[in-house]
């Protein structure tokens, strides 16, 4: 049997370390947690890459007494709990004496504190642990504690990092929700020398909301306030239209704390249940209050869940609130008309997903190192022709699964190959030696142009014709023509569009968009591809956000997204006026370019009528 040992004190705190403080965020989250316990009302955090070589936490709390500032750095140190009683009935939010122990341990910490009934302050500087520096100065109300260098001893640790961008967005998300729980506190953060948060502290919820979620989101919010068996519940939930596909913005905070709660979420989604669409998910700040003695205090800090001892009555408090709060609200739901079915396109039949489904199983790509695009065997549009019966026919036939679960009419469909979108792009380019009249006849609904070439006539749908030429260009890399504006246009961004937006600014120049960090959720864009002149930039900025958030992960998907919505922006609208110059221009491109026959949704540009077929149809031959 091996010999026990008694782990050195040191060794004893690094392990213990790794419990409390994983990351810069962590730091940040216990610290701001002490000058709130503290009872600061202003409170600054900043930091500089990604709080990885400097935290600094200011706060006008109460302060340390000189004799007490080397016990504050011992673990299970705490003025917070003194008998075994007490951990009944704890209010404030750190009570198990470890942060500062922890976070001294691996990093190296300077603090300047004046207690309260004190007349001077104390330095004190602390090293992995060591003490360096103990001494009297002149200083502020208050304390400002500085993390340099985490981990610096702890090289592992180290390793489990992030990319400064990542960890500074999860220090600005803790401090987004610890701004948004204590709303009479006012919070700033300070990342590389930007502010990018300031609250308030006016003690009104709508306030923190504003400055944490941004404009847009809080001006679209609505009231909720109930009370039942003891339970308050209240704040801010959105109108069903504005529900988004992410559950990103959903916040509660139970006594206080901020917490995730399987039960209150449900509650709040219920209380959505047939005004918001199947698949999206309500944004919501929640603030419920339940008798202590009601919740499953976790103990562990880092933890977020909770349990209740009765979630039945926390689950229709939470229902309640939130239902009435919907019916009081300006939230009437909308009338959805179901989808015409033209005669002639085989494709409007299924839903674009059913269709790339359908062409996705007919044959997969083998590899694809870049998303596959799917076109036609032949080169031409999509052929129609016509029976005697006026009935439409077709040269190769596919069943497709209705959304009805039964089997549509056998169709014509396409046999798609796989190529990479590149050598497409440089066939687009190609330019053809001999170039046939196209004569444009003109348009219908303002959506078709219907244009001759050769023996036949095409209808092409502008909108899908443009996004896809945009398209193809972003893809390409070959810039789409850009505009710079004469006053930029700044937008004030929800927090979580405002990350995304600055942590792509090089994929969005790709895309067109010269846009500059103003820091504060705040963007200035100062160029737009040309064709986006006009319209509402704000709203395509979240839009443009929106596709980088849901495509987080995967670089590639990221960026077909992104330029799918800009394309789809960009292009000439369906119904919209076209100049004839346009109009030929468009009709050039489809007809010339043998890949465009398809949008970028998958949708059919052009149709193709065969003179041939009509001199069928009229019985001028047989
Ligand atoms: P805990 O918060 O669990 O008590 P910490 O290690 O985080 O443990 O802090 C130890 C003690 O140091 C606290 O109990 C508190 O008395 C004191 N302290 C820490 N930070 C501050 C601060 N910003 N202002 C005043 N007192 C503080
Ligand atoms: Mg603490």
């Amino acid at each position: 049997m091996p010999k026990i040992n008694v782990l050195p004190k040191n060794v004893a705190e690094l392990i213990a370390a790794g419990e409390v403080v994983e990351r810069p965020a962590s730091v940040i989250k216990e610290l701001v947690e002490n000058s709130i316990d503290a009872g600061a009302n202003i409170i600054t955090v900043e930091i500089k890459n990604g709080g990885i070589s400097y935290i600094r936490i200011t706060d006008n709390g109460c302060g340390i007494s000189n004799g007490d500032v080397p016990l504050a750095f011992l673990r299970h140190a705490t003025s917070k709990i003194k008998v075994d009683n007490d951990l009944n009935s704890i209010s404030t939010l750190g009570f198990r004496g470890e942060a500062l122990a922890a976070v001294s341990s691996v990093s190296k910490v300077e603090m300047l504190t004046l207690y309260d009934n004190e007349e001077i302050g104390t330095h004190y500087v602390i090293e992995g642990g060591q003490e360096i520096e103990y001494e009297e100065i002149g200083c502020p109300k208050g304390t400002t504690i500085i993390i340099r260098d985490l981990f610096y001893n702890t090289p592992a640790r180290m390793k489990f990092l992030k990319k400064d961008v990542s960890e500074a967005n999860a220090c600005a998300a803790v401090i987004d929700r610890i701004a948004l729980s204590h709303p009479e506190i006012s919070f700033k953060f300070i990342r590389d020398g930007k502010q990018t948060l300031n609250t308030s502290g006016d003690g009104k919820t709508k306030s923190a909301v504003y400055s944490v979620l941004g404009r847009e989101f809080s001006n679209s919010l609505i009231d909720v306030l109930g009370e039942q068996n003891g339970i308050t519940v209240s704040g801010l939930t959105c109108k069903p239209v504005l529900c988004r596909p992410t559950r990103n913005n959903q916040f509660t905070f139970l006594n206080g704390r901020l917490v995730r709660s399987g039960t209150i979420i449900a509650a709040v989604e219920q209380a959505y249940k047939n005004s918001a669409m199947i698949g999206k998910f309500p944004s919501f700040v929640l603030y419920v209050n339940v008798p202590f003695d009601t919740v499953d205090v976790n103990v562990h800090p880092a933890k977020t869940e909770v349990r209740f001892s009765d979630e039945k009555r926390i689950f229709e408090a939470v229902y309640q609130a939130v239902k009435s709060a919907l019916s009081s609200g300006d939230t009437r739901p909308e009338i959805k008309l179901s989808a015409p079915t033209p005669a002639f396109n085989p494709f409007e039949r299924m839903t674009t997903e059913q269709f790339r489904q359908t062409v996705i199983k007919t044959e997969e790509p083998k590899t694809a190192p870049n998303p596959p695009v799917y076109e036609h065997k032949q080169p031409t549009p999509q052929r129609l022709s016509f029976e005697a019966s006026q009935k439409p026919t077709f040269a190769d036939t596919y069943s497709f699964v209705g959304e009805n679960g039964q089997k549509t009419e056998p169709v014509y469909a396409p046999k798609p190959q796989v190529e990479k979108i590149v050598e497409i792009e440089k066939e687009i380019n190609e330019i053809i030696d001999e170039k046939p009249v196209i004569k444009v006849i003109g348009q219908a609904f303002n959506t078709y142009i219907i244009a001759q070439m050769g023996d036949s006539i095409f209808m092409i749908d502008k909108h899908a014709a443009h996004e896809r030429i945009l398209f193809n260009k972003l893809k390409s890399e070959h810039k789409i023509e850009v505009q710079a504006l004469l006053t930029p246009i700044t937008a004030n961004l929800q927090k979580d569009e405002y990350n995304a937006i600055i942590d792509n600014l090089d994929l969005l120049l790709k895309a067109g968009f010269e846009i500059d960090d103003f820091g504060t959720s705040t963007v200035a864009v100062r160029a737009v591809p040309t064709t986006l002149i006009g319209e509402n930039i704000q709203s395509l900025l979240s839009e443009m956000a929106e596709s980088l958030i849901k495509t987080k992960s995967v670089q590639v998907e990221r960026e077909e997204n992104l330029f799918h919505t800009v394309a789809c922006k960009a292009a000439i609208k369906a119904g919209s006026a076209t100049t004839t110059l346009e109009m030929q221009s468009l009709a050039e491109k489809v007809l010339l370019t043998k890949e465009i026959l398809y949008c970028p949704h998958g949708r059919p540009v052009a149709y193709e009528i065969k003179k041939r077929e009509l001199e069928k149809q009229f019985g001028r031959i047989q």
